[in-house]
């Protein structure tokens, strides 16, 4: 992204996020789930990270868009009432954790762990020991004067034993029987319903009338002294908070000093799992440093204090809004339709697609296009549309038609059970798949052959058909000529055609696409037949009984090879040398470092992707696998990697970034050199 889309990104981002917390803080009413509200957020943050003059005061990820409310008198807040940083991931936790102990010089910080609660931020003001006010945070400087309706929740003191000024801060929240019991009677009544309890507590808070307030049954946690060291020589967070308790105010029973990451992602997991059954939502947990002689030292952005953080809790399922639904044509002609969303925030990534199957999945779901959803990751990989919210619909959403025309060659769609598919052979999208197909990381593996440049090419005529790709070199001058390609780029590609000739066998019958066959199929056929001409001419019933191969996938394999025009592309191919044999499996060297390791890739690497990072680890021996257990030795994480890097900690099984990964393998190539 260049500046000029930077600048113009940055502006339309601040303008939503700030309708968004208009409506969150003042009309307490959101339009957004509060991930999509963080993930605009994080993207503002990046934006700003990669051109940071971009970052002006009003920024909003420079300061606190609460606003005062007009029918409240205003109090300035005597010192600031910050925000909290906040992290989405136990490795973003990590890191935070890390730098604040790098920048103190220090092995480990001990922190209070305690539970965030989902409400609203108040700050309680009291002079020789008289309630003066209380008051909401506002923008932080200056908020609404709240005392009478905060004053309608009975376990709050309106005298406390201690002189002086005393401003206590806390959550002021809706505990979730109240909700429940609010919400079925505004049912009954007829009125909206309140989104969460945070909304509904500080609606209530900030009602003109008290009785409302009253009648609305709020709570409150209270867990910070202002000026404690100053005014009291209070040299603890934990101190400050027994002595609030001592005098009369709630004080979350939950919270606990931990002393290491190993203590702290055993405090997330217990309120994780003990989440639901509270009587009162949290987000997340929040740390806090113990020690406040560190808090000059540590410091404050302009909206957070640096010595504290907020770590949230991954939203499983979210809501988002189905733009559209589009189609794709697979390499086999199979047509699915997928859900074009606002991008979202879920189990710690940003999805923006998913997929959709097929017709009946989207019938049986009821969903229209303009639905908002309910996303998850199932597996925690795979986004998943769950289904619509019907109360948001708004009369807007457009029902849901399937096409009966290929959405590439315009070819009538043929229904097969449940799948749509496009039977026309010379469908462009079903070629550039098939291309896109042969030249991946599993099959031929030629670097630089990917989907844009397959779309490229197809479009110049330089491609149409597999063997095409051999026969590219011809086309070297005009590729050169086309916009952004230069000889380095063209050559590369040209050097992995010739290189990937030598592929042994089971790569190149994965490439061809052969339906039933996957790359672990393929292996077996190589691995039995040697050579692609004992294969071709193999019976249905030596197929089938070939370990592993089934009946379905043995007369896929047989009718591939009865078809002449794949015979012909076969042969073309022999032609071009390409190797058709089986070259066998590679020794493995038993003294390097992951071999017999069982290993787990999670997160995004960035110079690896996942099956490619996979297969170098299984050519060293290692056995990988999708899941996280104590038998377990290595988890290998990329970045936005989720539960399982979460999991590995708590096992305490070896974790590895992205760097120390590479740099293993690059010393195991070094010696075996
Ligand atoms: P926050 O809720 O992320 O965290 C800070 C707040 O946590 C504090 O001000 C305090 O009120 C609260 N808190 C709860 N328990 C605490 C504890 N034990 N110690 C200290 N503080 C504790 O920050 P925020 O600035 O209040 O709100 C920002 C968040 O609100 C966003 O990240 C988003 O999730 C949500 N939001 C949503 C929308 C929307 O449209 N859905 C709009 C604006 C904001």
């Amino acid at each position: 992204m260049n500046y000029i889309e930077a600048k113009a990104r940055h502006q339309e981002l601040t303008k939503l996020i700030e309708k968004y917390a208009y409506e969150y803080y003042v009309l307490d009413n959101p339009s957004v789930t509060d991930e999509e509200y963080d993930s605009k957020m994080s993207e503002l943050e990046s934006l700003e990270k990669e051109f940071p003059e971009l970052i002006t005061r009003n920024s909003p990820t420079q300061r606190i868009i609460g606003q005062v409310l007009t029918g409240f008198n205003k109090i300035r807040h005597k010192e600031q009432m910050l925000s909290l940083g906040d992290v989405f991931n136990l490795e973003e936790l990590r890191i935070w954790d890390r730098k604040l102990c790098e920048n103190l010089n220090v092995e480990n910080v001990t922190y209070n762990a305690e539970l965030k609660i989902d409400g609203l931020a108040m700050s309680l003001v009291y002079e020789n020991g008289e309630l003066l006010y209380c008051a909401t945070r506002g923008d932080g400087l200056e908020g609404e004067d709240v005392t009478t309706n905060v004053l309608t929740i009975p376990s709050i003191p309106t005298h406390i034993d201690l002189k002086g000024r005393v401003e206590i801060r806390g959550e002021v929240y809706m505990p979730k029987k109240s909700l429940e019991e609010l919400n079925k009677a505004r049912k009954l009544a007829g009125e909206p319903l309140f989104a969460n309890a945070r909304n509904a507590a500080a609606g209530s808070i900030r009602n003109l009338d008290s009785c409302v307030a009253k009648s609305r049954k709020l709570d409150a946690w209270w867990y910070y002294l202002q000026d404690a060291e100053k005014e009291f020589g209070i040299k603890t967070h934990k101190e400050a908070l027994d002595l609030i308790e001592k005098l009369g105010f709630k004080v979350n029973p939950n919270r606990k000093i931990v002393h290491n990451f190993k203590e702290i992602c055993d405090y997330i997991e217990e309120f994780t799992k003990k989440r639901n059954d509270l009587p009162y939502d949290i987000d997340g947990i929040v740390l806090k440093v113990n020690d406040f002689s560190l808090y000059n030292e540590i410091g404050y952005t302009a909206k957070t204090p640096k010595w504290a953080i907020a770590y949230k809790f991954p939203a499983e399922e979210v809501i988002t809004k189905l733009k559209d639904i589009i189609f794709t044509v697979g390499r086999t002609g199979k047509i699915t339709p997928n859900a074009v969303l606002e991008p979202v925030r879920v189990s710690g990534s940003m999805v923006q697609r998913a997929t959709l199957h097929n017709e009946d999945y989207i019938k049986e779901k009821d969903l229209m296009i303009g639905d908002y959803v309910i996303l998850r990751k199932a597996g925690d990989i795979i986004p998943e549309v769950v289904g619509p919210v019907i109360s948001r619909r708004d009369g807007m959403q457009i029902p849901f038609k399937m096409i009966e025309k290929c959405p590439d060659c315009g070819q009538n769609l043929t229904k097969v059970d449940a799948i749509h598919y496009c039977l026309n052979k010379n469908c462009p999208s079903r070629n550039m798949e098939s291309l896109i197909h042969f030249a991946s990381k599993d099959a031929m593996d030629i670097d630089g052959i990917g989907g844009r440049v397959v779309e490229l090419f197809y479009g110049e005529k330089f491609l149409r058909t597999i063997p095409d790709i051999y026969e590219l070199k011809k086309y070297r001058d005009n590729i050169i000529a086309l916009d952004g390609w230069a000889d380095k780029k063209i050559d590369a590609i040209l050097k992995a055609i010739e290189n990937s000739k030598n592929n042994s066998l089971e790569r190149l019958l994965f490439g061809l696409g052969i339906k039933e066959v996957g790359s672990k199929t393929a292996k077996v056929l190589a691995k039995f037949y040697k050579n692609i001409d004992k294969l071709i001419v193999a019976s249905k019933e030596e197929l089938s009984m070939i370990s592993d191969i089934g009946e379905i996938c043995a007369n896929s394999i047989y009718n591939y090879f009865r078809d002449e025009n794949n015979l012909h592309m076969i042969n073309t191919l022999k032609g071009y040398g390409i190797n058709m044999t089986y070259l066998g499996e590679s020794k493995v060297d038993e003294n390097n470092y992951f071999y017999n390791k069982k290993v787990v890739l999670t997160g995004t690497l960035s110079r690896y992707g996942r099956k490619e990072a996979t297969e170098l680890l299984e050519n060293l021996g290692a056995h990988v696998s999708s899941s996280v257990s104590k038998v377990t030795d290595i988890v290998i994480y990329g970045v936005e990697a989720g539960s399982k890097l979460d999991k590995a900690h708590k096992f305490g099984i070896k974790t590895m970034n992205e760097d120390e990964f590479i740099s293993i393998l690059e010393a195991n190539n070094e010696e075996s050199n």
